[in-house]
């Protein structure tokens, strides 16, 4: 049986996908993960006449879910999120001590942060995917990859020209393809549940406290509809457990509000050692968490993943549509990396606060004009991760039809 892999927006055919039963024989990519670095890539693959299939490990795309969901300003300038996904604006933010004491307050006359309902944000990045001719699979794993044959639990093999990891700080598909692994990581987790809508004024809280979150921060966000209550730090310095701390931060956290619905729990890796040098490979590349795109500072991960997707996706298509190998330099993370110095040294600093004592000072630096003006940069930057160029041999390559 031979049945069409998606589709199109705009009514012309997608590429071919035969599906045998259900399983799919033969792909131009693979793409792994439906987070959105990998629904993103997907879609733009797909919209450059690729065969694109993507499989996801979990059965929906609401569970699980392992992000806050903050959207910085920079990206909702820049992509075309729908406004109905997105939380109120939130301008203020507030950085406090251990003590908690006489928090720092920065105001920006703009909207800075909205947080996004992800599991809408996923669904509408999916059906996004899917207009543009990708084919969805949820609840498949994949198991593994050689000489172009792919292994899932929970579906036939296929076979992919390329495969795309998107598949998380912990990637499989890097390792299978001889590629770069992330090795820092901070681990995270929150609660997160609706609120009183007009009870509370939108506000970011960050609280500077080692004992709680040793190398990053705790965290409130509340937007007046929804609240974040979080913690992240160095795994191997939260001792007495990430939930255990994040229970006892959220009891008297600053900012936080009382629950009016479900309280959800997310969490999980956040890879902070920086873009990985070697992302690509005649094989496949990585995107996402997967290639280490989150700032090492902030721990960002949502704006430089859609950014990279963009580069990823321009330089897989020139590769796949002319056969030149020299396309998938222009997927180089150690031209990106270099970028991130000062970011990378922050995130040392950041890193070596290992007591309150250490906390109440660096806090208290912030208090004077040059102090405030750096968390200012830090937190309402325009360039919370670096524009990646579009490499000109892959931007060059033509679009041409491809039939899997
Ligand atoms: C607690 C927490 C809060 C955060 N908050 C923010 C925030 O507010 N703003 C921000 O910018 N960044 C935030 N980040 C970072 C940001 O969420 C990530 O950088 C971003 O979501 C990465 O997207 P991704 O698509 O690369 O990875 P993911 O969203 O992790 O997607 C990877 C997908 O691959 C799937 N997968 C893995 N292995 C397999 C397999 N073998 N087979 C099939 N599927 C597989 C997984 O199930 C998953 O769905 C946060 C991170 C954490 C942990």
């Amino acid at each position: 049986m031979e049945v069409r892999g998606g589709s199109r927006a705009n009514g012309r055919p997608g590429p071919q996908i035969a599906l045998p039963s259900l399983s799919v024989h033969k792909v131009d990519v693979l793409v792994v993960g439906a987070g959105l670095a990998g629904l993103h890539t997907a879609q733009l693959l797909a919209r450059r006449n690729l065969a694109v299939l993507v499989v996801e490990r979990r059965r929906s795309l609401s569970t699980g879910i392992r992000t806050t969901g903050i959207f910085v300003r920079r990206t909702l300038d820049g992509f075309d999120l729908p406004e109905h996904l997105l939380g109120p604006g939130v301008r203020d933010v507030l950085v406090y001590p251990p003590s908690r004491r006489s928090p720092i307050r920065l105001t920006s006359d703009r909207d800075e942060y909205r947080v996004a309902d992800m599991a809408a944000v996923y669904e509408h990045a999916r059906r996004a995917a899917e207009s543009a001719g990708a084919r969805v699979l949820l609840g498949v794993r994949y198991a593994g990859a050689s000489r172009g044959v792919v292994r899932f639990a929970g579906a036939e093999p296929v076979t992919a020209r390329f495969i795309v990891g998107a598949d998380g700080a912990r990637s499989r598909v890097a390792r299978d393809l001889g590629l770069d692994v992330n090795r820092r990581f901070l681990v995270g987790a929150e609660i997160a549940h609706p609120v009183a809508s007009g009870t509370t004024a939108p506000a970011f809280h960050c609280v500077l406290d080692p004992r709680v979150a040793p190398g990053y921060l705790g965290w409130v966000i509340d937007d007046g509809r929804h609240s974040h209550v979080g913690v992240a730090g160095y795994p191997d310095a939260m001792r007495a457990g990430i939930r255990h701390l994040l229970d006892a931060f959220a009891a008297d956290a600053p900012g936080r509000a009382a629950p009016t619905g479900p309280v959800e729990r997310r969490g999980g890796p956040i890879p902070v050692g920086g873009v990985l040098r070697r992302l690509a490979c005649p094989a496949g590349l990585l995107v996402g968490d997967a290639a280490g795109a989150v700032s090492p500072l902030t721990a960002g991960g949502l704006d430089p993943c859609l950014r990279m997707s963009e580069l990823a996706a321009a330089v897989a298509a020139g590769y796949l549509h002319t056969g030149d190998q020299r396309v998938l330099r222009g997927y180089d993370g150690a031209t990106l990396r270099s970028r991130f110095r000062g970011r990378l040294l922050l995130r040392r600093v950041l890193a070596g606060i290992r007591s309150p004592a250490a906390a109440e000072s660096a806090v208290a630096a912030l208090r004077g004009r040059a102090g405030r003006a750096l968390a200012a940069r830090v937190l309402f930057n325009d360039g919370s991760f670096p524009d990646v160029q579009r490499n000109p041999v892959a931007a060059a390559a033509p679009a041409s039809h491809h039939e899997a």
